[in-house]
């Protein structure tokens, strides 16, 4: 073991000065951060939980737009009533995730800061074109993810909510690992009121991307048929004992196409 301080604070305010002051890192649901630890992949010698903050919860729809606070557990994602009404899909995600203890102490902000490659909310992220909100700005989700594990958050920066604008359609499709439920290749397909699509992809890559040439086949024709046509490049994918790049390439079609099948 090593020593570890712990604060609990009250205020968004106390939190961004515990961090800026120990250098610690921000505690949500741990179920990502507590394991890296566990493994001496991550030493914080100060842990700032998030978790007695009030304002960094709650669910709310505001106009034609989805805004959940940081500190929503995936369930509670998965079972609300707003978002289910609002934008099925997310409650899709959320409920797709890890088992029934990871999605009770997991959260959406802790899964967006942590930007694991297989993770499942990026691609949700970035396939409704969502806005992070910090205690310091509002960034967009296709400035955001950097790279595995990278964001372009500062050290001591807090997502304080995901701002998600509500889509016409959209539906996620993920093959997913069956010990971890992680994503193998998880496809996040959604058409906005003014008819443009996204298509982004996570589990293939370092990091969440679009992908582009199905975005592109899908404005021509919102089917599944036109989804699976596109043939996906191996290049900059991951290969590792779960599947080679060609496996998750002929993947991607194939998930956006069942996406594309729940909604067309
Ligand atoms: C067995 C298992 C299965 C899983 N399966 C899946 C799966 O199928 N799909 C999936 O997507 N995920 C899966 N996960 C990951 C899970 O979703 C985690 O909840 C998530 O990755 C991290 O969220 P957390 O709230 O636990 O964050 P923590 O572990 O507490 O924190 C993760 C990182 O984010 C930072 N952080 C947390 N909150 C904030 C914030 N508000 N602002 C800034 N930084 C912050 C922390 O400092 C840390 O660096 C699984 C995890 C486990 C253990």
């Amino acid at each position: 073991m090593y020593a570890i301080e712990y604060q609990q604070p009250k205020t968004l305010a106390d939190a961004a000065s515990m961090l800026a002051s120990t250098g610690g890192r921000p505690l949500a649901g741990g179920q990502s951060l507590v394991a890296a630890m566990k493994l001496r992949l991550s030493q914080p010698g100060t842990l700032v939980d998030l978790s007695g903050i009030a304002d960094l919860r709650g669910i709310r729809k505001d106009g034609e737009r989805l805004v959940i606070g940081a500190m929503s557990r995936h369930a509670e994602i998965a079972s609300s009533d707003v978002v289910k009404a609002a934008m099925p899909a997310l409650a899709s995600v959320a409920e797709g995730i890890g088992d029934r203890q990871v999605r009770n102490m997991g959260t959406i902000g802790g899964a967006v800061a942590n930007n694991d490659p297989a993770a499942d909310w990026p691609a949700a992220v970035v396939g409704t074109a969502a806005t992070i909100r910090t205690n310091k700005r509002a960034i967009a989700a296709d400035d955001f993810f950097k790279g595995m594990f990278e964001t372009v958050l500062a050290a001591d920066e807090i997502i304080t909510a995901v701002d998600f604008p509500i889509m016409q359609r959209a539906a996620y499709a993920k093959f997913a690992n069956p010990a971890s439920r992680f994503a193998l290749v998880g496809v996040f397909v959604a058409q906005s009121a003014n008819g443009d699509v996204r298509v982004a992809v996570t589990g293939a890559a370092p990091s969440v991307f679009r992908a582009k040439a199905i975005e592109d086949a899908l404005r021509q024709s919102f089917t599944p048929v036109a989804a699976k046509g596109v043939k996906m490049s191996t290049d900059g994918l991951n290969g590792d004992l779960h599947g080679s790049p060609a496996y998750r390439a002929h993947l991607i079609p194939v998930m956006a196409s069942r996406a594309v099948a729940m909604i067309a």
